[in-house]
């Protein structure tokens, strides 16, 4: 096992005060009759398995009197700690202000209404001891509408574990744990949050996949339809193009420059012979044309391949991010401040 031990997921004393060793992050948007029950089965499986824990529910506007609820249970108890959101972002915004505010060594994250058993928690913490970085859950008995749900989000996975070389069963299940220093590396946009095991991945993550319980939604009603499904494509497109061109643009859009610009120069040799040498008129020939549109494409292609280099330095430098990641440093003690 070479990943840092976890077994201190006891509370974390720093300078700064007493944290938590696991948080975990709930979206909450009109959740109003599953919430009491949501917060009192997690606290109570984490009680039971002697963890220190919060639980930090985020509010995504919600307008059937969630968030009056979740101020009135945060005022009660001393482990819940609601994150209010002015408006409804989403589920990818909340579940982001849930693991910024998030202060533990490892982050569940799961959904509000029910579906997601609690009881799984132990179960995704004792594989992520093993050494992985992020366990994702698999809901192998997924209780929900065949036609819409259920196919729409087979054809999804399998898709997604082709483009991104991550093949998990089940991407969509919110059941998750993960070391909070992987967490701190990705950004979230869009509806990426279903792609984090792919983005954990480009990260360099160990990932793992187990069964979990899945129930059927007891109160309130989904929040999505088919129409997801699309949105889901689209943000694979950027997934894909993110872990194709980010780190070498030129490779590929120079490299394909090059080539148009080359059979460009073949062809318009070949003309500029005729006309030279052989004294043949090439002004209605439509190989002319294809010269310039080959010349002209390939340049700017290259031109694109060198501004995306640009832009990928600005990229990594202006917020400080590596294009490694560091799994662990072994032999030397690490000091604060220290790289
Ligand atoms: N959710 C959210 N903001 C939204 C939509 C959903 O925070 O705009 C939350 C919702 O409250 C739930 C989770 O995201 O906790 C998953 O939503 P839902 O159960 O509707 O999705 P499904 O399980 O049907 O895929
Ligand atoms: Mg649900």
């Amino acid at each position: 096992m070479n990943a840092p031990e976890l077994t201190s997921l006891v509370q974390l004393e720093t300078l700064d005060g007493v944290y938590p060793g696991i948080s975990v992050v709930v979206p909450v948007y009109n959740e109003v009759e599953s919430l009491p029950r949501l917060v009192n089965a997690i606290a109570s499986v984490l009680q039971e398995n002697q963890y220190h824990y919060e639980i930090i529910c985020v509010d995504d506007g919600s307008t059937d009197g969630s968030t009056a609820l979740l101020k009135q249970l945060a005022l009660e108890r001393s482990d819940l700690c609601g994150v209010l959101l002015r408006r409804n972002y989403g589920q990818t915004a909340a579940m982001a202000a849930g693991f910024n505010s998030a202060r533990g060594q490892v982050i569940i994250s799961l959904d509000a209404d029910l579906q997601n058993d609690p009881a799984d928690i132990p179960l995704l913490l004792a594989k992520l001891e093993e050494g992985y970085d992020l366990v994702s859950g698999w809901r192998q008995q997924r209780q929900d509408a065949a036609l819409t749900r259920l196919l729409p989000s087979k054809i999804a996975n399998w898709l997604i574990g082709k483009v991104t070389g991550v093949a998990i069963h089940d991407y969509g299940c919110s059941l998750k744990a993960y070391r909070a220093e992987l967490l701190a590396d990705m950004k979230l946009y869009g509806e990426l949050h279903r792609f984090l095991p792919a983005l954990a991945f480009i990260e360099g993550a160990k990932i793992a996949e187990i069964p979990v319980r899945h129930h059927s939604r007891q109160f309130g009603k989904s929040k999505y339809g088919l129409g997801r499904t699309f949105r889901v494509l689209m943000d694979l497109l950027t997934i894909w193009f993110m872990k194709t061109f980010l780190t070498r643009p030129m490779h590929v859009f120079g490299y394909l420059g090059l080539v148009l610009m080359g059979l460009g120069l073949a062809c318009g040799a070949y003309l500029s012979f005729l006309k030279l040498v052989l004294s043949q008129s090439i002004g209605d020939r439509p190989l002319l044309i294809l010269v310039a549109v080959l010349l002209l494409t390939g340049l700017q292609l290259f031109c694109f391949g060198l501004l995306g280099e640009l832009l990928m330095r600005t990229y990594h430098e202006s917020q400080g991010r590596p294009i490694y990641r560091i799994r662990e440093i072994a032999g030397r003690q690490r000091h604060k401040g220290e790289i």
